[in-house]
C-alpha cells in the first residue's frame, strides 16, 4: 500500500508524530488508495519555516523564470492527464470523463498562469507633477495558506497553487483529507519540474486540527479557503481576529430557470448535467430548477424520464452516468436531507434511497433523485445538499422566478433557458449570483475569467481569471512614485497647501 507523505523543504516526509489516516475508495469502501501522514501542528510548525525561509529566493527569482518552472508543472500534467484522473475516480468517485475534465482544468490553469510570468502588469499613469513618475507594480504577499476540498482534487489545487506562486509567493498547502493521494500525486509534478525546495509544501491531516492551526499560523501571511459556508465562516471569524487577509469560496443553492420559451431539450441536457453531474457534488451543481407554468408539466415528465436513464455505479466503468459519493458522512446527509423533502411535503418522483446492491453494493451510492411541487421555503430548496438531489419549483413568470433564485443565503451560480433575448437580459442584470449561464447549466466555469460567487457563496477576492481573479487575490498592488528632479518634495509641499 502506497504511504502518502508530507512534502516539506523538498522532502517527503512522515508526520512527526508518525500517525497515518487511510484514503479510501467510495465506490469500493473495501479499498485503500493510500496510507496518509496524519500531521500535527509541529508539521505545520516546519511546512511554514520551510515556506518563509524560501520566500526570499522565489519572490526574487524574475516572473519569466517561475513561469517556465510552471509551465513544465503543466506540460507533466497533461502528460499524467490519464493516470491522475484514474487515480481520481478511485479516491473520490467522479466518473472518469469528468475526472479528465478535471485535471485538463489544472493544466489549462498552469499553462495560463506560465504565461502570466511575462505580464503581471500594473500601471503607469502620468504625474500632476513635472519631473516625476508614477506606477503600480503587483508584489507578492508572503507565505499563503491554501485549504481546498476534496470535488476538485486536482483543478481547485491548481487555481490556487498555479497563481500564487507566479505572483512569487511561497506555499503551505493543506488539501481535504478526502484526496490526500491526488494531491500528493500533483505536488509530485512541482518537484519534477525543478520548483526550488520549500516554495511549495504540502501538509495533510485533519482540517480541524492542522487546517485551523495553519489558518492562524503567526508565519503565514494570507490565506485561500474553498469549502463549505461552515468552515469558511470560521476562518474568517480567526482572520478578522488576526487581521489577516483570507479570501473564500464556500457553498452554493444554484438554480436554473427554465422558461416558456426555452427550447426545451436543451434545457432538460442542462439539468441533468447540472443536477447530477458529479453526483451533485458541485459548488455550482443546479440543485433547483424553476420552470414556468406553462412548461412544467412537460418539462418535467421529460426530465423524469431523462433521469431515470442515468446509470449509478463505479466511475471507472465506461457505462457509469453517476458515480458514489464521497464517503458516509456525506451518504448519511444527502439521505437525511432526502428524508427532510418528504417530510415537507415535496412529491418525490424518482430515486430517493440508497442503491446498495450488486456492483454498488459496497459503495455510497445514492440514486438520482427529483422532488417535484417544491415550495420555496423548504430546506430542501435552501440548504446546500451536495448530493444527486434536484428540486423543482414551479414559477408564474421571470420576475418570480428571479425572486425565487436569489432567495437564499446564496449566490454562487444560475442558469436561465430561454429564446428572448430581452427576457435574457433581465435575468443577466438581476440574477444576485458570481456566475451566470444562459442557455448552458449552472457548470462550465473556464479559467481565464475569475470564478466565485456573492453573499455566503463567498468573500474577498476571486478565483482564477487574471485581473479581478486570481492575479488580484496572489498579489498585492504597490504604489512607487519616483522623483527625477531633486524639487518634488517642494512642489509637493506648495500643491496641498495651496
Ligand atoms: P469542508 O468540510 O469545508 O472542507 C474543506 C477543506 O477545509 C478541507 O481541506 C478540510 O480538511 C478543511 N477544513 C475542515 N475544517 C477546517 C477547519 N476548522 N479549519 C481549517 N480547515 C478545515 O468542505 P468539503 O466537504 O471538503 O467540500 C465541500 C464544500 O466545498 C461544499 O460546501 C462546496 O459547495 C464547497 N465548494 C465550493 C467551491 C467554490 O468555488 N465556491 C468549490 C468547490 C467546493 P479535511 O478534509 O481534513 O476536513
Amino acid at each position: 500500500m502506497e504511504r502518502i507523505r508530507n512534502y516539506i523543504r523538498g522532502a517527503w516526509v512522515d508526520s512527526q508524530s508518525g500517525e497515518t489516516f487511510p484514503s479510501i475508495n467510495p465506490a469500493y469502501t473495501e479499498e485503500t488508495i493510500g496510507i496518509v501522514s496524519k500531521s500535527g501542528r509541529e508539521d505545520v510548525d516546519a511546512a511554514v519555516q520551510a515556506a518563509r525561509e524560501a520566500y526570499q529566493g522565489w519572490r526574487l527569482t524574475p516572473a519569466p523564470r517561475r513561469g517556465e518552472i510552471l509551465f513544465r508543472v503543466a506540460e507533466l500534467l497533461f502528460r499524467n492527464k490519464e493516470s491522475l484522473a484514474r487515480l481520481e475516480t478511485r479516491e473520490m468517485g467522479k466518473i472518469l470523463p469528468e475526472a479528465l475534465g478535471d485535471v485538463q482544468e489544472g493544466v489549462d490553469m498552469g499553462f495560463y498562469m506560465a504565461g502570466e510570468g511575462r505580464r503581471l502588469a500594473g500601471e503607469t499613469v502620468p504625474s500632476e507633477l513635472p519631473d516625476k513618475d508614477m506606477k503600480s507594480v503587483r508584489v507578492p504577499v508572503g507565505v499563503f495558506g491554501l485549504i481546498t476540498p476534496w470535488n476538485f482534487p486536482i483543478a481547485i489545487p491548481a487555481w490556487k497553487i498555479f497563481p500564487a506562486l507566479i505572483c512569487g509567493n511561497t506555499v503551505v498547502f493543506k488539501p481535504s483529507s478526502e484526496t490526500s493521494v491526488c494531491a500528493a500525486k500533483f505536488v509530485e509534478l512541482f518537484e519534477q519540474a525543478g520548483l526550488p525546495k520549500g516554495v511549495l509544501n504540502l501538509v495533510h491531516g485533519p482540517g480541524g486540527d492542522v487546517g485551523e492551526y495553519l489558518v492562524s499560523h503567526p508565519g503565514v501571511n494570507a490565506i485561500s479557503f474553498t469549502g463549505s459556508l461552515d468552515v469558511g465562516k470560521r476562518l474568517g471569524q480567526i482572520c478578522g481576529s488576526i487581521q489577516r487577509p483570507i479570501d473564500t469560496e464556500m457553498g452554493g443553492k444554484n438554480i436554473i430557470i427554465v422558461m416558456d420559451d426555452a427550447d426545451l431539450d436543451l434545457a432538460i441536457e442542462g439539468a441533468i448535467w447540472g443536477g447530477f453531474g458529479t453526483s451533485g457534488q458541485r459548488c455550482t451543481a443546479a440543485s433547483r430548477i424553476g420552470v414556468h407554468k406553462k412548461v412544467y408539466d412537460t418539462f418535467v415528465d421529460k426530465f423524469q424520464t431523462a433521469a431515470s436513464r442515468l446509470r449509478l455505479g463505479d466511475g471507472l466503468r465506461k457505462e457509469t452516468d453517476v458515480g458514489p459519493v464521497v464517503n458516509e458522512s456525506q451518504f448519511n446527509k444527502v439521505l437525511r436531507y432526502i428524508g427532510v423533502g418528504k417530510e415537507e411535503g415535496a412529491k418525490l418522483i424518482l430515486g430517493g434511497k440508497a442503491r446498495q446492491e450488486g456492483d454498488t453494493s459496497k459503495g455510497y451510492f445514492i440514486e438520482p433523485t427529483i422532488f417535484t411541487e417544491v415550495v420555496p421555503k423548504m430546506r430542501i430548496a435552501q440548504e446546500e445538499i451536495f448530493g444527486p438531489v434536484v428540486s423543482v419549483i414551479r414559477t408564474n413568470d421571470l420576475s418570480e422566478a428571479i425572486r425565487i433564485a436569489n432567495g437564499t443565503p446564496y449566490g454562487l451560480s444560475a442558469a436561465i433557458y430561454t429564446r428572448d433575448v430581452n427576457t435574457s437580459a433581465v435575468a443577466e442584470r438581476d440574477l444576485e449570483f458570481g456566475i451566470v449561464y444562459v442557455n448552458a447549466a449552472t457548470i462550465g466555469a473556464e479559467i481565464h475569467l475569475p470564478f466565485g460567487g456573492v453573499k455566503h457563496s463567498g468573500y474577498g477576492r476571486k478565483e482564477a481569471g487574471g485581473r479581478g481573479g486570481a492575479l488580484d487575490t496572489y498579489s498585492h498592488v504597490k504604489v512607487i512614485y519616483r522623483d527625477f528632479s531633486g524639487r518634488l518634495q517642494k512642489a509637493q509641499i506648495d500643491k496641498e497647501t495651496s
